[in-house]
């Protein structure tokens, strides 16, 4: 069944569907959570898709250079000087946003969920790491993390300091601790210079692959064989392919691990396409806190909650129903559809015992050794069928933030 509404439709209309969402993230033991930008906004930190706000920061320093929100975060700003200068300072203002930012009600329920031991995972397209406050070995970030710099030759990782925050404001990549020290061996050994990294904020740009996308990947695949049987996805407008692809797999592990009562939670300010008709079993148009702060008044009222196990269990009643009403009508089909065969065999028999001519009776032959190979072969096919695996587990890893050009994230 699916369930549309909207966190301002009137109390009375949204008031059971709230109620059946607590009651069943009340009852969850494995949820997966994944999430975008929209969790963020209410924390202070712009969705660099619409806002300006930060571009305009970066406008003073760098004037000249023309990047919209999209392109500070493309890899392609790397063949520009002047771009990567911009995108440096541009950092370094988002790190001052991110330092003031606090969690909001999503980020601290997704903790709490944590706490109580049902939140199997959390995945998160944001770099901001307002969900890192407790989530350790829970939370993947897929798109990086503004907590740490990496060099960009030696990969070595450092936190994203104050120091070096000044210098990225200043358009100027700090030079790797690690490549220097190195070179400056070398000078002392009297050996020829090598090139040097600089450091970069340990972020996943668009057209680039992730660093960690192996062990991204053997997460997830993880994930799904561990039977989630839950799965929200919050404040994300599903535009990045891969993690449509992701997301699609994770809701099919849902559905198929558990049934009657697996359930996939889609919350945003803006509706999905019709794509994701079949995947999202309700989708609650509005701001992620709204419905958070919905769902655990809801907790607190037992009534509520109470009537929301009640509808559960006739809904699967009804289903239970359904599915015997259509075995039954199955059976009756198997039934008719027999004894038709063994009326037509005995009209063949009847047929082939007349002497005739060879000719009918060799095409009678092959016209039956026909039909033995389609039986053989849709046999065979059914069998493979069963062996697949539920899922497609080699994820080939995770490819970060690739995407159409020109689509937002
Ligand atoms: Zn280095």
């Amino acid at each position: 069944m699916k369930v549309r509404f909207s966190t301002s439709d009137p109390p009375e209309v949204i008031d059971p569907h709230v109620a059946d969402l607590a009651a069943c993230l009340a009852r969850s033991k494995k949820t997966v959570v994944i999430t975008g930008a929209g969790i963020s906004c209410n924390s202070g930190i712009p969705d660099f898709r619409s806002s300006d706000g930060l571009y305009n920061l970066v406008k003073e320093k760098h004037p000249n250079v023309v990047l919209k929100g999209m392109e500070l975060f493309d890899a392609m700003l790397f063949k520009d000087e002047q771009q990567t200068r911009c995108f440096y300072t541009f950092m370094a203002e988002l790190k001052t946003l991110i330092g003031q930012a606090q969690p909001t009600a999503t980020h601290n329920f997704i903790n709490a969920m944590k706490d109580k031991g049902q939140l199997l995972r959390c995945y998160t397209q944001n770099i901001d790491c307002l969900e890192a406050e407790s989530l350790d070995q829970h939370l993947v970030q897929l798109h990086g993390s503004m907590d740490k710099v990496h060099c960009t030759l030696c990969s070595a990782s450092y936190d994203f300091s104050a120091v070096y925050q000044d210098q990225f404001r200043l358009g100027e990549p700090p030079l790797c601790p690690k490549c220097e020290t190195n070179e400056n061996e070398r000078q002392r050994l009297g050996k020829r210079s090598l090139a040097m990294g600089t450091l970069r904020p340990a972020v996943v740009l668009y057209n680039e692959e992730h660093p960690n996308g192996d062990t991204i990947g053997l997460a997830q695949a993880t994930d799904i064989k561990k039977r989630p049987d839950c799965l929200i996805v919050m404040g994300t407008s599903l535009k990045i392919l891969a993690l449509k692809k992701f997301i699609k797999q994770m809701a099919k592990a849902v559905h198929a691990n558990h049934p009657r009562t697996g359930r996939v939670i889609f919350i945003n300010k803006t509706k999905p396409t019709k794509e994701w008709d079949a995947v999202f079993d309700y989708e609650v148009m509005g701001d992620a806190d709204t419905w958070v702060t919905l769902t655990e008044e809801k907790w607190l009222d037992t009534k509520a909650l109470a009537a929301a196990k009640v509808r559960l269990r006739e809904t699967i009643k009804r289903q239970e129903e359904e599915e015997e009403d259509k075995e039954n009508m199955m059976d009756t089909t198997t039934k008719r559809r027999r004894k038709r065969a063994v009326n037509d065999t005995t009209a063949m028999k009847a047929t082939t015992t007349t002497p005739r001519t060879s000719l009918s009776s060799s095409s009678s032959k092959t016209t039956i050794t026909i039909k033995k190979s389609a039986i053989t072969k849709s046999s065979s096919a059914s069998a493979a069928i069963k062996k697949q695996p539920l899922m497609e587990t080699n994820l080939d890893g995770w490819i970060g933030r690739t995407r159409k050009r020109g689509k937002t994230a």
